[in-house]
């Protein structure tokens, strides 16, 4: 597909083919007309469209009830490209990837702060011209461009209000990067875009009430309610980092006391480990300035029994905290991503007793909680689905 050549309308009816492929493929013509209630010859001049177009494939043939084996159909998952990136606050991740989610090349980019909101839009610019020059031999079949951003966003129109971590403000993502490139982008906040990429290609494919608790330096959670996400009145819904769980607990980076933020983000487990030492804890840790909660993993991996202390204490304040979101939105399963669920195995078990022992009902007690399986690139693929949701949508930007 050219750049820019999005114009013709695409019909309802197509993507309702489309969408059906790609979660009950491989399916016959048959069964597509059957399940959608379209007509079979409605169905035999839309999927040849879609094969005209590269996004439908035969695949093998089906099982014949009696007659001819029908032709199964399946999505073509090299049709179509897309550049996911995960911008900030210390470094840019941009990958390409084909309709799969499969990472075909990536690069990264290391910002130099502090840095003003034109330097940071100059740096999207830049990042993405060097991955369009690292996928070359794609660049005919790229659809879009996503940016997952933190802080508050506005999907609607890409723009990035506020960058609390960069202190930036009033970005305009979209306009920048699609006047420069005459492609579609689309932007969202990084725990929506997260949420999104479990929902395409993680865990959460089946979930239709999902939730994706990212805790990193910061906490932020992407909800989706019936497989579309919720972005609440006014761009904050899902910031559970700043939760109040101790009134008069550690003041927080918002200003507020006792967030959630503060007491299970790696810098929180940092600083609480620290201060423990202080008072006299005996651990292999020694007492450094820069001392990481990932010093603190490979601490409590290699024996010592006060860091495995401190990562069990940071699951059930993280129980705490999934216990009030499982209250407020009761998601059929929870995904946790980002740097500190890398612990998975120190956390988990208090985390679930904590919801266990808290939750008000058996099956509130029993929510799934997965730790994600999507890798580093876990929020560049977020800025991936959102393009793929385009392709897919009724209204979507993108026709084909
Ligand atoms: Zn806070």
């Amino acid at each position: 597909m050219k750049r820019g050549s999005f114009q013709e309308m695409k019909s309802l009816n197509k993507s309702i083919i489309l969408t059906k492929i790609l979660n009950d493929g491989p399916i016959s013509r048959a069964q597509i007309a059957k399940e959608t209630k379209l007509t079979p010859p409605t169905v035999g001049t839309l999927v040849k469209e879609l094969m005209d177009q590269k996004m439908v494939l035969e695949s093998s043939q089906g099982v014949s009830k009696g007659g001819r084996k029908p032709t199964m159909l399946i999505i073509n998952q090299k049709a179509y490209y897309m550049i996911g990136i995960d911008a900030g606050p210390s470094k840019i991740d941009a990958i390409l990837t084909d309709l799969s989610g499969k990472v075909i090349t990536n690069l990264e980019y290391k910002l130099s702060l502090p840095m003003t909101e034109e330097q940071f839009l100059t740096s999207l610019i830049d990042v993405t011209e060097a991955i369009l020059k690292q996928s070359s031999e794609y660049v005919d079949d790229i659809i879009g461009i996503g940016v997952a951003m933190h802080g508050v966003v506005d999907a609607e129109t890409g723009y990035s209000f506020y960058a609390p971590n960069l202190d930036l403000h009033n970005m305009p993502i979209a306009d920048t990067l699609s006047n420069h490139f005459s492609y579609l982008v689309k932007v969202e906040n990084d725990a929506r875009a997260l949420a999104l990429a479990e929902k395409w290609f993680g865990q959460g494919k089946d979930s239709e009430r999902l939730v994706v608790v990212n805790i990193g330096n910061g906490v932020g959670a992407g909800v989706t309610i019936d497989g579309e996400l919720y972005r609440g009145e006014s761009h904050i819904a899902g910031e559970i980092g700043h939760m109040t769980i101790d009134l008069h607990g550690e003041r927080c980076t918002c200003g507020n006391r006792g967030c959630l933020q503060t007491l299970i983000s790696g810098p929180a487990i940092s600083a609480r480990t620290k201060k423990l030492i202080d008072q006299g804890a005996a651990t292999s840790l020694s007492q450094v300035e820069q001392l990481t909660a990932f010093d603190v993993f490979q601490a409590a991996e290699a024996g010592d029994l006060f860091a495995q202390e401190v990562l069990h204490d940071t699951g059930s304040y993280i129980g705490i905290g999934l216990t009030n979101l499982i209250h407020t939105l009761n998601p059929s399963q929870i995904v946790l991503d980002g740097g500190v669920s890398k612990a998975g195995k120190y956390i988990l078990p208090t985390i679930k007793a904590t919801i266990d022992e808290r939750a008000l009902t058996k099956t509130a007690k029993q929510t799934i909680i997965n730790i994600s399986e999507l890798g580093d690139h876990s929020t560049a693929l977020g800025a991936v689905a959102l393009i793929i949701v385009e392709l897919f949508a009724k209204n979507g930007e993108i026709s084909i």
